[in-house]
C-alpha cells in the first residue's frame, strides 16, 4: 500500500483547498490502482500557521505504479496550490509502509507543536519520501495524516463547486438543510445551530468547498448531501474519512501545574473566582487544585453556553475541557464544560421555630436571636438553595464547535 500525504496548499484569501487537491489526485490515481481510503486530518487547533481548520488529507492506495502515481501527484500540487500567498508552505510525502509507525508524530501533531526538522527526521528515520515547496511546512501534516489513528472516526461529504463559482456567493436552499437535518440528525451532526437559528455546512471563504456535511456512517452522509438543493453545479462529492468530532485532540491532565499553552486539555479544578463579564461579551472565571490556578474563557462566539458559565459560583468542581492559550495567564479555551458538583447549600442564619423568621446576629461571637420572641441559637446553619445549572456535561454551541469536538449526542 503507497500512502500519500499532502498539506498546506490553500490560501485564506486566494481560496483552494488541500481536500480539493486531494480529490483531484483521487481522480487520477483511479487509472493507476485501487484507492483504498481518502482521508480528512484535523490537527493542533491551536497553532498559528493554521489558514483555517488545520485540516491535511491522506489517500492510501494499492498500486504497482509507484512512480507513475507519485509523479501524478507531484503535478496536481505544482499545478494546484497556492504558491504566491506567503503563508501557503506545501509539502507532500509518500510512505510505502506500515502507518503504525507514524502514530506517535501523529499525536504530537494533533496535541503539541512541532517542527519541520523533527517531521523530516521521522520521514528520514522510517524511510518516507517527501516533497517540500518553500518552507514546506506541509510536510508535518502530510505525515500526520498518514500516520493518524482513525480507530474513532466519522465521516465528512464534501460537494465542490465548479471552478467557474469559486468566490461567487453560495445559494444554498436553508430549508432542504433543514429538512435533511430532521431526516438524518443524530446520524449527522452540525448542520445546523438550532439556538442561533443559522445553517453551518457553508465555508465562508473563496474555496472550491460548497458545503459539508459530517456524520456517522458514509452512507448517511452521501445521503444526506444528495438532499441539499442548490441552483449551482455540483461538480463532485468526496466522502473523506475523519478525526472530526471525536475529541482526539484532548488530553486528561491530572493537575493544573501540567496544563501547557498550545495544547488542548481535560483538568478538574473547584471555581475559586466567580465568572466575571468584559467588554465584547467575553466570560472568564478561575478554578484550582492544589497545584495552581487556572483561568477559564468562553468567548463571546460561544453564544448562549456564557449563560451557564455565569451561573457558577466559589466551590463548584467542574472538569474543564478545551485548548490551551496564553496571553496574559494561561488560559483555557471552553470547548465544553463538565459540572460535576455544585455547592447546593450555604451558610445562612437560624429561621426561629416559635416565628419562622430569620434571627439576628447578637454580635461577633454572641449567636442569634429572633428580634420578635427573642429565641436565641448558636450556630448558622446550612441551607439549600436553587442554582439553575445542572451537574452534567455542558457543551459550546455547534455554532462554535471545534471540527475535532465531539457533539455531544455522541455521549447520550
Ligand atoms: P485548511 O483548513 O484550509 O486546509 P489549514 O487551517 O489546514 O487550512 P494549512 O494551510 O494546512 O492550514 O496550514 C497549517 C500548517 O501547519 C501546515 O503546514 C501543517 O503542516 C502545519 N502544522 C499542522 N499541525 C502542526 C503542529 N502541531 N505543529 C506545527 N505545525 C503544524
Amino acid at each position: 500500500m503507497l500512502h500519500i500525504g499532502i498539506d498546506d496548499t490553500d490560501s485564506a484569501k486566494q481560496g483552494m483547498c488541500t481536500t480539493y487537491i486531494a480529490v483531484l489526485a483521487r481522480e487520477k490515481l483511479e487509472k493507476l490502482g485501487i484507492v483504498r481510503e481518502i482521508r480528512l486530518v484535523r490537527l493542533n487547533p491551536n497553532i498559528k500557521y493554521k489558514t483555517r481548520g488545520n485540516a491535511s488529507v491522506a489517500i492510501a492506495i494499492e498500486t504497482d505504479k509507484v512512480r507513475e502515481v507519485k509523479e501524478a501527484v507531484i503535478n496536481i500540487v505544482q499545478d494546484n496550490a497556492v504558491f504566491s500567498d506567503p503563508n501557503t508552505n506545501p509539502g507532500l510525502v509518500f510512505f510505502e509502509g506500515e502507518p503504525e509507525v507514524l502514530r506517535d508524530f501523529y499525536f504530537r501533531a494533533l496535541r503539541d507543536i512541532v517542527t519541520i526538522e523533527e517531521a523530516e527526521t521521522i520521514a528520514e528515520a522510517e524511510g518516507a519520501e517527501y516533497v517540500k515547496y518553500k518552507l514546506g511546512r506541509g510536510i508535518i501534516g502530510a505525515l500526520a495524516a498518514i500516520g493518524a489513528d482513525l480507530e474513532e472516526h466519522t465521516f465528512e461529504a464534501i460537494a465542490y463547486r465548479a471552478r467557474g463559482n469559486w468566490g461567487k456567493p453560495r445559494n444554498l436552499d436553508e430549508k432542504s438543510v433543514f429538512e435533511m437535518d430532521a431526516l438524518t440528525f443524530p446520524l449527522t451532526f452540525n448542520n445546523i445551530d438550532h439556538s442561533e437559528g443559522k445553517v453551518l455546512i457553508t465555508p465562508h471563504t473563496p474555496c472550491p468547498v460548497l458545503f459539508g456535511i459530517r456524520g456517522f456512517s458514509d452512507k448517511v452522509v452521501r445521503n444526506a448531501a444528495e438532499m441539499i438543493k442548490v441552483d449551482e453545479k455540483v461538480e463532485k462529492v468526496q466522502i473523506f474519512k475523519t478525526n472530526q468530532g471525536t475529541d482526539a485532540h484532548l488530553q486528561k491532565v491530572e493537575s493544573i501545574a501540567e496544563v501547557r499553552p498550545y495544547s488542548s486539555i481535560v483538568v478538574e479544578g473547584t471555581v475559586i473566582k466567580k465568572p466575571w463579564i468584559i467588554s465584547g461579551g467575553h466570560v472568564f472565571f478561575e478554578i484550582e487544585d492544589r497545584t495552581g490556578i487556572l483561568r477559564c474563557a468562553a468567548f463571546e462566539p460561544t453564544k448562549k453556553f456564557r449563560d451557564i458559565i455565569l451561573r457558577l459560583i466559589e466551590g463548584d468542581r467542574v472538569v474543564a475541557h478545551g485548548g490551551v492559550s496564553k496571553k496574559t495567564v494561561l488560559t483555557v479555551n471552553l470547548e465544553k464544560l463538565y459540572v460535576k458538583k455544585l455547592v447546593k447549600e450555604r451558610e445562612v442564619n437560624p429561621t426561629c421555630l416559635v416565628c419562622r423568621k430569620k434571627m439576628e446576629s447578637s454580635g461577633r461571637g454572641q449567636g442569634y436571636r429572633c428580634r420578635k420572641c427573642g429565641t436565641k441559637a448558636q450556630e448558622k446553619v446550612m441551607e439549600p438553595f436553587e442554582r439553575h445549572i445542572e451537574e452534567k456535561l455542558y457543551s459550546v454551541p455547534p455554532i462554535a464547535m471545534r471540527h475535532l469536538s465531539k457533539p455531544l449526542v455522541k455521549f447520550l
